[in-house]
């Protein structure tokens, strides 16, 4: 601080310090008498009425809705499509997307949705993000006016289902280099034909809508292309399940697999190229994942919380009393807390305008690796039985391992944020 502006911050604190104590609200010194540990940094004082309202709704949804199927969903790899259908009747689906039938909410507030929907199941948010995040973003950012409004109401209202085929079976972290393919219908004008295979693409066997990126042939550009299966004649287009995931269960994936699949070039998204459009889209998701690991985690922090204290063992004490079970529970929801703050920050940013894809790769990184040490480690307190899925914490442990890695691609964030530090380009 230069003199000058010394002085004046001291002559402010001495007026401060004349003042009478009303005027400087001392209450606000004081100390709250109760600590929340399901809110320990009170994260709830940051939400807007609204933004709670709708966690509020999205909870009750997913407490009472959700939870009661994800057992036989995980168990038996089955994906029940109406749930699209019920989020969208309340809203949830394209929830920050303005008009076209969807909430206009804050990204805060479709943030604290895939919250409460990855507290039951990361797979549950995996279909919710890919459907909003992806194939509704897309449409709206990148989409012309006709489909827009033709498609977003369908989407917003769980009527139609959609997916997003970026990854191909030899181009995962390095989509630049995808094989698909774009050309010019050599008959029917107006037309491309789509040739190629895309992989891990969650929805892809239920979907209506796909988005598809591919590399047009005459420039060698991608572009992105909504890809409608009822207007695909058979045998262009296939999209087979991957089945006997080892995460993911409740969630639906598979691949798309295209042999001059006919799109019209009306439904080519007309502005953007290269992987700004697929990119954006991505972004939006791993927001939306960064606050769903705190939800997945918070989760195994309350059933290990509770387990801790039913569990006795030595003289009939309950496990919750040693202090090495203590550390676990203290060390998670230090975690949790932090990173929900983390991700409100960046959420809020976003709105403001002033958020940038580091930001998102750092606490979608961040909290995602929290989320997984930490829930590894509270899976410990269940001794065998962590093995019994009816405690539903080894479930989110082999989920969260996945969502670490997919999407996010946890070492690709480390080296965005490595790129963006030292300015030097890690990725050839
Ligand atoms: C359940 C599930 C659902 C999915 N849903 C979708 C979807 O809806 N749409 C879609 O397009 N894709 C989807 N994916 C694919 C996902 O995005 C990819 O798995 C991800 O992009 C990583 O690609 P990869 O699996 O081919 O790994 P690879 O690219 O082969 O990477 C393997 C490992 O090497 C690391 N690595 C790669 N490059 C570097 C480097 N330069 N330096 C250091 N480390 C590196 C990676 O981080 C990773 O740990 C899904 C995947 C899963 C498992």
């Amino acid at each position: 601080m230069n003199p000058s502006g010394f002085r004046t911050a001291s002559r402010h604190l001495h007026r401060l310090c004349r003042a009478p104590a009303t005027s400087r609200n001392a209450s606000v010194r004081g100390y709250a008498t109760t600590f929340n540990w399901e809110d320990p940094l009170v994260a709830s004082e940051l939400y807007t009425e609204e933004e709670l309202a709708i966690q509020d709704t999205a909870r009750q949804y997913c407490q009472e809705r959700l939870l009661p199927r994800v057992l036989d969903a995980y168990r038996n790899e089955n994906y029940d499509r109406q749930i699209l259908t019920e989020m969208g009747e309340l809203g949830l689906l394209g929830a920050n997307i303005e008009g076209y039938g969807c909430a206009g909410a804050s990204t805060v507030a479709s943030g604290l949705i895939t919250k409460e929907v990855e507290r039951v199941d990361s797979g549950y948010r995996s279909g919710m993000s890919v459907q909003s995040s992806l194939a509704m973003t897309a449409i709206h950012d990148f989409g012309t006016q006709e489909l827009k409004d033709r498609l977003l109401p369908e989407l917003a209202r769980g009527k139609l289902a959609g997916c997003f085929g970026l990854t191909e079976p030899n181009h995962g972290s390095d989509p630049g280099s995808m094989e698909t393919v774009a050309r010019e219908h050599p008959t029917k004008k107006g037309y491309y034909l789509l040739s190629g295979t895309k992989t891990w693409i969650t929805n892809s066997p239920i979907s209506d809508i796909m988005i598809v990126w591919a590399k047009l042939q005459t420039t060698g550009k991608i572009r992105g292309f909504v890809v409608e299966r009822s207007q695909c004649p058979p045998g262009t287009l296939e999209t087979p399940a991957i089945k006997n995931k080892t995460a993911l269960r409740a969630s639906i994936t598979g691949m798309i697999q295209m042999d001059d699949c006919p799109v019209p070039a009306e439904n080519m998204f007309p502005e953007v190229q290269g992987l700004a459009g697929p990119f954006t889209c991505l972004n939006s998701a791993r927001l939306g994942i960064a606050f769903g690991a705190m939800g997945a985690l918070e989760d195994c922090l309350d059933r290990a919380r509770t387990y801790a204290l039913e569990r006795k063992q030595f003289k009939g004490n309950p496990l919750a009393k040693y202090q090495l079970i203590q550390k676990k529970l203290a060390d998670a929801a230090t975690d949790a807390a932090y990173g929900t703050l983390a991700a409100t920050q960046v959420a809020r940013l976003k709105d403001a305008g002033k958020c940038t894809p580091e930001m998102i790769s750092m606490v979608k990184r961040q909290n995602c690796d929290r989320a997984l040490a930490n829930s590894r480690i509270l899976q410990e307190v269940f001794g065998g039985n962590a093995t019994s899925d009816e405690y539903h914490i080894a479930r989110h442990v082999a989920n969260l391992f996945v969502v670490q890695t997919y999407e996010g691609q946890s070492d690709i964030h480390t080296l965005i944020l490595g790129r963006a530090i030292t300015g030097v380009q890690a990725f050839v």
